[in-house]
Formats: structure tokens, C-alpha cells, sequence
């Protein structure tokens, strides 16, 4: 087979499933057969996607290829234990393999990686305004018989305030919301998904001050599309609110949160773009793209 075959070749006829970054700087592959996937609510992994939780797969180092056009940045969020992101666009991506095995990301897939989710870890850590409703078995910490060590989720962080507070996973920037939010998301559009790496990224809309740590922030905005503008912490990659720009409504990586906003997420946005391996349990009013004005 010459390259331009392979270039056309499908998943299925290769064996390799691509994966990028939202920018597309940081690119990687991995080969079939995968292990497993599990979706992950400790709280370093919301802190990291900004998300409701994390989905990762295994895969074997051997099948493993990551070409960098731009630098990737590390953090150690515990002993032993680094998160790595596009220093571009602050998605996750994979760090380094663990003997045999690497866990990647997996909502940065260009295609269907064929597993589905087998279970939620960490699920005593789970935000408090996420639901677990898929009847996956569901494990604590990890399941029994595997993983390592157990680290203490993060408490907050700010002074008690009137509104809810969050901060990233280093803990340089924090924020406030500075008035009620009415409106949170989630959305699975492809942007959002390999923004987050993750299965979507859940929004919520509110006035927002940062309380320290602007120093920190870098903003990547996607070209062509003005509108999908987020901050992020340089440090460690999380993304965070764009409170830059006025005292209007931004939108909060929901996953960065401290406190319990009180708002639940509200409808499930472009469905259209659903990551195939993600199926949506709740009964949330689904659109298939952006939603109508007032539809909920
Ligand atoms: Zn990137
Ligand atoms: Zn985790
Ligand atoms: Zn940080």
C-alpha cells in the first residue's frame, strides 16, 4: 500500500486511529485493538479538561505515535503523575506511556475507536452537578484490584463569596462568578470535544472576575470563529472563563468550578457532532445544533 493509499485508508483497514488537538498542533495515533475506557471524575481530571469528567482509553505504547508541531506543556499535578497539554490551544493530550500501556484522551478521536465506556472511576469525587445515570458499574477511587494512589480532591480555594467560585488545577488563577448564571449546556460538538478532550464540555454562562493569577493566562480563539475564545492557564493548561472582555456573560469550563454553582446543566447542544462511544441517558431537551432562542 503507497502512502496515498494509506492516506484514504479507513480505521478499519489500518488498524490506526488519529487524534488531534483542537488547533491541530499536537497530533497523535494509536493502533487497534484498545483496552479499556473509563470515564474519570477525580478532581484533577475535571480540573484538566474543564469538564464534567474525563473519558480515557488504553492503548498499547507500541501502537502509540505523537508528532508535536507545537509544544506541549507539562504539568506534575501529584508525585509521579503530569498532565500534558497543547501550549496552543490547552487541550489535553497524552503524556507518557506507563510500561506497555498509554491513556489517551479520547475526545479528540478523528473516528470511532470502536470501545465503548466499561465504567466511572472515581466516582466519590464526581461534581456535584453531574449525574451519573448510564448503569455502568461505578468504583469510588479505582476498581478493585488495579491503580495506585488516592489524592485528595481540592476543597475551595477563594474566600466565601455570594457566588460560586473556581480555580485551575494548579491553583494560580481563580475566579468568582460575579452575578447568577441562568443558562449551563452541554455541548458535543467536535470543537468542544477535542477543545476538552473529553465526551463534551459542559458551559455555564455567567458574569465572571478573576481573584488572581491573570498574570498566568494565555486566550486561543479558533480561527474563523471569533466567537469560540477561551482562556487557559499557562502553568497548567486548564482551560478557563474569558473574563477580558467587559461584564458580560462568559462561559465557565464548568469543570473548573469550586463551589456547587447550583444551576445543572440544562439541554445537551449540538448532538449532531455527538462523539459515536458517548451515548446521552439523561432527559434533557437535545438540539442538534444550536438551539432555537428560548427553546429551554
Ligand atoms: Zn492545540
Ligand atoms: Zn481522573
Ligand atoms: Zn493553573
Amino acid at each position: 500500500m503507497d502512502a496515498n493509499q494509506l492516506a484514504g485508508a479507513s480505521h478499519e483497514e489500518t488498524g490506526m486511529i488519529e487524534a488531534s488537538c483542537l488547533c491541530g498542533g499536537v497530533e497523535w495515533s494509536v493502533e487497534e485493538p484498545l483496552g479499556t475506557m473509563s470515564h474519570c471524575h477525580c478532581a484533577r481530571c475535571r480540573k484538566a479538561h474543564g469538564s464534567a469528567f474525563a473519558t480515557y482509553v488504553g492503548a498499547r505504547a507500541s501502537g502509540f505515535a505523537l508528532r508535536a508541531g507545537v509544544a506541549i506543556g507539562r504539568y506534575a499535578s501529584s508525585a509521579g503523575g503530569e498532565r500534558c497539554f497543547c501550549t496552543r490551544c490547552a487541550a489535553v493530550v497524552p503524556g507518557e506511556p506507563d510500561g506497555k500501556w498509554i491513556f489517551v484522551p479520547a475526545g479528540n478521536f478523528h473516528a470511532d475507536p470502536g470501545v465503548r465506556p466499561h465504567s466511572h472511576i472515581f466516582a466519590a469525587s464526581k461534581a456535584p452537578w453531574h449525574t451519573i445515570d448510564d448503569g455502568l458499574p461505578c468504583f469510588d477511587a479505582w476498581p478493585p484490584g488495579t491503580g495506585g494512589a488516592v489524592l485528595e480532591d481540592f476543597g475551595v480555594r477563594e474566600p466565601p463569596g455570594p457566588h460560586a467560585r473556581g480555580s485551575c488545577l494548579c491553583g494560580a488563577v481563580g475566579y468568582q462568578l460575579t452575578g447568577a448564571s441562568r443558562r449551563a449546556v452541554n455541548c458535543h460538538c467536535s470543537r468542544c470535544r477535542r477543545a476538552r478532550s473529553a465526551a463534551f464540555a459542559s458551559i455555564l454562562f455567567a458574569p465572571v472576575a478573576y481573584t488572581r493569577g491573570q498574570e498566568k493566562l494565555a486566550s486561543y480563539t479558533l480561527p474563523g470563529a471569533p466567537r469560540f475564545s477561551y482562556a487557559f492557564c499557562t502553568v497548567c493548561g486548564s482551560a478557563l472563563p474569558r473574563a477580558d472582555q467587559g461584564d458580560g456573560l462568559v462561559g465557565v469550563p464548568m469543570g473548573t468550578l469550586d463551589d456547587d454553582p447550583g444551576l445543572r446543566p440544562q439541554a445537551h447542544i449540538f448532538v449532531a457532532s455527538k462523539a459515536p462511544w458517548y451515548t446521552i441517558h439523561d432527559a434533557l431537551p437535545q438540539f442538534g445544533e444550536f438551539p432555537p432562542p428560548g427553546a429551554f
